[in-house]
């Protein structure tokens, strides 16, 4: 007997039919004598669904109600799925995250988990029953409901896994695993194997949806390896763990691309020390999350100051650096939206060089203008019009020798 835990997304609970499917699925699991916890996400597009009619009547809606909102998304598959294991005979409990245990901090619309106590499962499982949480939330010290950030289903299971000791953590999707690229984007894409927690966490953190990042950085912290794998057949999947040292013979494991990012630049102001400073601490303050900075060399006693901020936060970002300027005497922010980020990951890189040159000599090739530049040890990103990025993964997926 194994003890498995097992996260449908959006998609394969999208309705009444597929919940059944996954009833059907988790009913096999069990009869093979495994005890199940399940953890399922919102029928997809409701997430999306719920934050149009938040916006809809306000800018800026209280975060704490946002999350009340948000949650029902998952409250309705949980009770959902429930009932389709009774139906088939299969004892099952569902619970939301606070019944599951799991207490984060006050961070509302993005809270990190700090502990799991997961007792009401342990007895539920005790009993006999098949276990079904609510993706994506948690309650905060006070008793208050808060959501995990988008994507957050993904680390609802991976962080259950961990202290529920779980044998196997399969991550149910609409793909057959993780691809070299996104398949929608690249249709040449190819379904990888075994990828290291650090290629996915790289490859999450520069866009590809199919992971919630923050889910594979709790994983890599806790060791736990997991299955990402299509719920629509039994194909195997791809398997997350450790890097193990045949990874390194490949130098690009995959390419992603982000459209949510902005540009941001700060212009003509003081070439003087604390200008960046305060710049970021103000962003850091007001939790805009910044991602490639580039400063230009000053000129005249005047600097410029670009960055990419997620494009929900870039009118936040704007707010937010008007009272900063002023405080340091002047300069200007504009906004660019129809930019994105590509960027290509593989552990290979470590000892393999000539990958950055390569790179830019094919986006030169096909008359794609390079905006921002940033590598870590592993990934080469690249800002560059939105317009051309799809066809930029494309060429990059090929030339890297990805398409077979
Ligand atoms: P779920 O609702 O199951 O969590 P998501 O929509 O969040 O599913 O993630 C699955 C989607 O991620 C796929 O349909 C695919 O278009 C997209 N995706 C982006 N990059 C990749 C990649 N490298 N490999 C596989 N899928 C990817
Ligand atoms: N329903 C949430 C979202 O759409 C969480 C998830 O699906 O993982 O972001
Ligand atoms: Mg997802």
């Amino acid at each position: 007997m194994a003890r498995i835990v097992q996260k449908y997304g959006g998609t394969s609970v999208g309705d009444v039919e597929r919940i059944k499917k996954v009833a059907e699925r988790v009913k096999l699991t069990r009869d093979d004598g495994n005890e199940v916890v399940v953890v399922v996400s919102a029928r997809s597009g409701v997430t999306n669904e719920l934050i149009a009619r938040a916006k809809a009547i306000s800018d800026a809606p209280s975060e704490r109600e946002m999350d009340m909102l948000l949650a029902v998304g998952e409250q309705e598959t949980i009770a959902l799925t429930a009932m389709a294991l009774h139906a088939l005979g299969v004892p099952a409990v569902s619970f939301t995250g606070a019944q599951a245990g799991i207490l984060t901090n006050d961070a509302h619309t993005r809270a990190k988990i700090q502990t799991i106590t997961p007792k009401q499962i342990e007895e539920a499982l005790k009993q006999d029953k098949v276990v079904i949480v609510a993706g994506f939330q948690g309650i905060n010290a006070a008793g208050q409901l808060t959501t995990l950030g988008r994507g957050g289903s993904d680390l609802t299971a991976i962080a259950l896994a961990a202290p529920l000791k779980a044998d196997k953590c399969e991550i149910y999707t609409d793909v057959d695993g993780v691809y070299t690229a996104d398949p929608r984007i690249v249709k040449t894409a190819q379904k990888i194997d075994e990828i290291s927690y650090d290629e996915m966490l790289e490859l999450a953190s520069s866009g590809s949806k199919v992971m919630q990042s923050r889910s594979v950085e709790f994983a890599k912290k806790y060791g736990v390896v997991f299955e990402v794998r299509s719920s629509f057949n039994h194909n195997p999947g791809t398997i997350v763990k450790e890097e193990v040292s045949y990874m390194e013979k490949v130098v690009v494991r995959g390419v992603a691309v982000d459209k949510d990012q902005a540009k941001v630049t700060v212009s003509n102001i003081a070439d003087k020390p604390g200008s960046a400073a305060k710049v970021f601490r103000a962003l850091a303050d007001a939790n805009v999350i910044v991602d490639m900075i580039v400063q230009n060399v000053g000129r005249n006693g005047v600097a410029n100051l670009s960055f990419t901020v997620p494009q929900v936060d870039s009118k936040k970002a704007q707010q937010t650096l008007a009272p900063v300027l002023v405080e340091i005497g002047g300069g200007n922010v504009t906004i660019q939206e129809d930019i994105a980020k590509l960027s290509v990951v593989g552990v290979g890189m470590k000892t393999h060089s000539g990958v950055a040159a390569t790179l830019f000599q094919t986006l030169a090739d096909a008359n794609v203008n390079i905006d921002m530049i940033t590598t870590s040890e592993i990934k080469i990103s690249v800002v560059i019009s939105s317009e051309r990025v799809d066809e930029a993964a494309r060429i990059a997926h090929k030339v890297f020798g990805l398409d077979a």
